[in-house]
């Protein structure tokens, strides 16, 4: 018996998410320690001391249910950015946020649109419900919004996918670019704007999307606490949407999805705006010591607007190999179609020197 014959031909077709290899994997392998992880787009400052006081705090009831509702959450993020918490969705992460989307809104057949080199859970979260994924191609890794928009219409599209910034690329939309895609959008047709990494926009790039929704109630925002807030391991992420948009997405999520350490968590995280804006700045810094590195090196970069950058080097899979050995672990990314590039993630400074050091002398034995 092939159990594997028992799932739709759709589930079938699913190439599973791949993931940054985890530290301790590597230290298992190598029987090396002091391994430093570039690979998952992770906050190198850990999280906010408020959010582990927080998490403590939780552990006393840890015997109970978390909120359901997720009232004190809903309340933070609803004071935070004016929205009312019946137009709020709480979930394991963000990428809840994709599948209850897909889930809510779409079933066998229909389609959901997203750019080429785009986020790997927009196909992965439109398969899992039967959904037709149509991808279409990006200009200079980003996301062509004319095409996408010409796609959305063409194909009939339920669903519409745009990161911003995008992961593993980096790219990003201005907020007119945005505003001009949604007055083009037929009504009919929702748009996730996955914003996982906003926090890390420069002052200049910076929107106000959350003000859109007035104005297009198809419209879905998502967040989330992995990044900015350092709370990858606890998975929370949230969106923002038209109440009867989010009454849909609320109906097919577990009941008890984000659970009571990491409500707690994130309502403390919220609040400590200094973590977040120390976390912007080693970016920033962390940013620029990379790429300059990568151009003394000679190495080509996609211009990145979160906490990552993804480089062009030839032979990337036996760099990055190579790169495990030196105790560095990031990300390939030929997953995105993107075999000739590797993703790294900003981290502490040592940590960024120690990723420079190691690609400087690999480099320099391969000459
Ligand atoms: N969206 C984008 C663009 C991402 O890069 C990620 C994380 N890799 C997510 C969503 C999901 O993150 P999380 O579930 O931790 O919120």
């Amino acid at each position: 018996m092939n159990y594997s014959e028992l799932a739709p031909a759709y589930i079938r077709a699913i190439a599973p998410y791949q993931p940054g290899k985890p530290i301790a994997e590597l230290e298992r392998e190598l029987g090396i320690t002091g391994i430093v992880k570039l690979a998952s787009n992770e906050n190198p400052l850990g999280c906010s001391p408020r959010a582990v006081a927080a998490m403590h705090e939780a552990i006393k009831t840890i015997a109970l249910y978390p909120d359901g509702n997720g009232f004190e959450l809903k309340d933070a993020l609803s004071r935070r950015y004016g929205v009312e918490q019946a137009g709020i969705v709480l979930g394991n992460g963000s990428n809840d946020m994709l599948e209850l989307a897909a889930r809510a809104f779409l079933t066998v057949g229909d389609k959901a649109v997203y750019s080429a080199h785009a986020f790997a859970v927009y196909p992965l979260a439109t398969q899992a419900v039967g959904g037709v994924g149509v991808s279409v191609p990006a200009i200079d890794f980003g996301h062509d919004l004319n095409a996408m928009l010409n796609a959305a219409i063409e194909h009939q599209a339920k669903l519409v996918f745009i990161a911003n910034p995008n992961n593993p690329t980096g790219t990003f939309l201005s907020g007119d670019a945005l505003l001009v895609f949604l007055r083009a959008l037929p009504a009919n047709i929702l748009v996730l704007l996955d914003e996982a990494y906003n926090e890390y926009l420069p002052v200049e790039c910076r929107y106000d999307s959350v003000s859109w929704l007035k104005d297009f109630p198809n419209l879905i925002i998502s967040r989330t606490f992995s990044k900015a807030y350092g709370l990858a391991g606890l998975r929370v992420g949230y969106a923002f949407a038209d109440v009867q948009v989010a009454d849909m997405m609320n109906r097919v999520r577990q009941p008890f999805n984000v659970n009571s350490l990491a409500q707690a968590a994130a309502v403390a995280a919220i609040h400590d705006t200094e973590f977040v804006r120390q976390t912007f700045a080693l970016n920033l810094n962390g940013m620029k010591q990379i790429t300059d590195g990568l151009t003394r090196m000679g190495l080509e970069y996609i211009p990145s607007f979160g906490n990552f950058v993804s480089f062009k080097i030839r032979d990337a899979m036996h760099i990055y190999r190579r790169l495990l050995e030196s105790g560095v672990i990031v990300r390939p990314i030929a997953n995105y179609a993107m075999p000739d590039y590797l993703r790294v993630s900003i981290g502490l400074e040592s940590e960024n020197l120690k990723f420079l050091s190691a690609l400087t002398q690999i480099l320099g034995e391969m000459q």
